[in-house]
């Protein structure tokens, strides 16, 4: 009993039998799971290869499918059985779905050394895509326009003795293997090395493409997960590497880039839609923390950037707080409701660096409060402003230890 015995029409036979049974039937019925990767494209339609060589043997006179322990040699074995009958195998990146897979992928990309340090191609590739995102630009686009609208940018922001070459194919084939582009209807796209067959390869095919659905959709919608994406993409990419100019260019450089962003189907609810919508606010609280802190640790000691004027980390910083907020004022001698929402459905609070003066006015939650607009002018103008500031102080602190500790 062996694989090797399996025929075409075999193959065919359980292929028509998944289609009547139903793909999770059919895996039941043989012992199989999904396929995380390997996937049979035959007629248009795909297929858990494993599941499919193992039936396949059944369907031979007189012998018994192959189960999942028979099949235990690794996929190698059914992808090659299939493929010498003559049938296609592709191999399909698992999409990272959610933002915090997304962010490890990020944080996995593999970086092309070019003099040394990490080729910044894919970041650029990256941050156009979530720039076009957040402001709900269609996303696939044709080839074309797509090498049109990357290649000043990949010219303009490499490292000094980077490579001078503004052609996308590399970076899109790089962020597709990683699961983070989608190139529809294409699942042969050369690895990323090789290049005179890539470029053949993009040549010939002009794929239409984009940032995958789950990424799209994340940098689309929630602030959060934008924020997250950039800072991700920054601390794996730049090092030493001053993005501002990059972030600017690419519509990120912001104080609301971690805003949310109304879907589209709640455009025309635009005023009411609730700013953070957040099913984990402790959790987004952590992360956004996290972020302002690797932001921090990256760009000290940059020569031209002061600590405390980067937009994308005091937008992560005023998020958190808005966030901890709760749609109140955080002083403790207030705690009122903010009055309204503005028209982006925001609380209207003012997020204050409680001590500009004595700290520089430091870009965290820890030294940042959500205030009223009445408690905000009092402790800007007030007479009892002297008295309320150490108070606010000590109140952001404790507000951010509490949010900060871990769940009991
Ligand atoms: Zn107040």
């Amino acid at each position: 009993m062996a694989l090797s015995d399996i025929t075409r029409e075999a193959v065919l036979a359980a292929v028509a039998e998944c289609d009547r049974m139903g793909r999770d039937a059919f895996l039941d019925k043989y012992g199989f799971r999904r396929a995380l990767r390997y996937v049979l494209r035959y007629d248009g339609r795909l297929y858990d290869s494993k599941a499919i060589a193992g039936a396949a043997h059944g369907h031979l006179p007189g012998h018994a499918p192959l189960t999942v322990g028979d099949l235990s040699g690794g996929i190698g074995h059914a992808v090659t059985a299939l493929e010498r009958l003559g049938f296609e195998v592709i191999s399909e990146p698992a999409a990272p779905r959610t933002d915090d897979e997304i962010v490890r992928t990020i944080g996995r990309l593999r970086r092309a050394p070019d003099s040394g340090k990490p080729m910044l191609k894919q970041a650029v590739v990256l941050l156009w895509a979530i720039g076009r995102a957040r402001t709900g630009e269609d996303r696939l686009m044709r080839w074309t326009e797509t090498v049109a609208a990357l290649a000043p940018l990949l010219e303009e922001f490499r490292r000094d003795g980077e490579r001078r070459q503004g052609r996308p194919d590399y970076p899109i084939a790089a962020l597709c293997h990683a699961g983070l582009w989608d190139l529809p209807g294409h699942t042969n796209v050369p690895r990323a090395h090789g290049d005179a067959a890539l470029k053949a390869w993009f040549a010939e095919h002009s794929p239409e493409g984009g940032p995958s659905a789950s990424l799209y959709a994340l940098a689309r919608e929630s602030g959060v997960a934008r924020i997250r994406f950039i800072e991700a993409i920054a601390a794996r990419f730049f090092d030493d590497f001053d993005e501002s100019g990059l972030l600017a260019a690419v519509g990120l450089y912001d104080e609301d880039v971690a805003t949310d962003e109304p879907s589209p189907r709640a455009a025309s609810d635009r005023k009411t839609a609730p700013r953070h919508v957040t099913t984990d606010p402790k959790g987004d609280y952590a992360r956004l923390c996290e972020s302002v802190a690797r932001s921090e640790a990256r760009t000290r000691g940059r020569r031209h950037s002061s600590n405390t004027e980067d937009p994308i980390r005091l937008a992560a910083a005023r998020c958190a707080v808005l966030i901890r907020s709760e749609g109140r004022c955080e002083s403790p001698e207030c705690g009122s409701p903010a009055p309204d929402v503005n028209d982006r459905g925001e609380p209207v609070l003012e997020v204050d660096h409680v001590d500009q003066i004595s700290d520089g006015g430091r870009d965290h939650p820890i030294q940042m409060i959500a205030l009223c607009p009445d408690c905000h002018a009092v402790k800007t103008r007030g007479r009892s402003r002297h008295r309320l500031i150490p108070l606010l102080a000590q109140t952001a602190r404790d507000l951010h230890d509490r949010w900060s500790a871990a769940e009991a």
